[in-house]
């Protein structure tokens, strides 16, 4: 396979999205990892921050040549057309991702049929792990070492140190 999208809001990326990025260059010879602007939700970094954090990600492991990564506002399938690329990969964490990937699956083919996803389990080691818990965690001081990598690590120390 060429190319996959893998849309989230990475606020930050996690072990658990750098697993499906290494998994998905397995399928695919490139990925693009769209932040994708919610209006729903409050992030505490900044798109351009996560866009650092991420290529820093991706240099540290590696795929920077491989991956490319962009920031979107509105809806996917919009991206898909903007990048000529059809098809999405998401991760399934446990089963609470499932009704709203099932939901966001038919939602996309909906508005257009020629989007496909492909949706990779979580591996055992990171399917409890979210963005959120993360945050929780590092705010109150705790060892998220095992979680996200080492320089995001420091990127959130930083963030709630800066805060406090
Ligand atoms: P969104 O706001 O779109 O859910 P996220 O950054 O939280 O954005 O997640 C992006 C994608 O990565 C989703 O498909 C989500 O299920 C998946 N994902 C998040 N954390 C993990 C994890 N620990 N293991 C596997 N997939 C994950």
């Amino acid at each position: 396979m060429d190319a996959l999208i893998y849309p989230g809001s990475f606020d930050p990326i996690t072990k658990g999205h750098l697993d499906i990025i290494q998994r998905s260059l397995k399928i695919a010879n490139f990925v693009v990892i769209a932040i994708l602007k919610n209006r729903a939700k409050t992030f505490l970094f900044s798109v351009e921050e996560r866009v650092e954090m991420i290529k820093s990600v991706m240099k540290e492991n590696g795929f920077f040549d491989y991956v490319k990564v962009v920031i979107f506002d509105g809806l996917t399938i919009k991206l898909c057309e903007k990048e000529g690329i059809y098809t999405l990969v998401r991760g399934l964490r446990a089963i609470s991702d499932f009704e709203h990937e099932t939901a966001m699956f038919l939602m996309n083919r909906y508005l257009e049929p020629k989007v496909e996803t492909i949706f990779l389990m979580s591996s055992q080691e990171y399917s409890f792990i979210s963005s959120s818990i993360v945050k929780e965690v590092a705010y109150y001081g705790g060892d998220i070492s095992s979680h996200v990598p080492i320089s995001i690590a420091s990127c959130l120390e930083k963030k709630y140190f800066d805060k406090k």
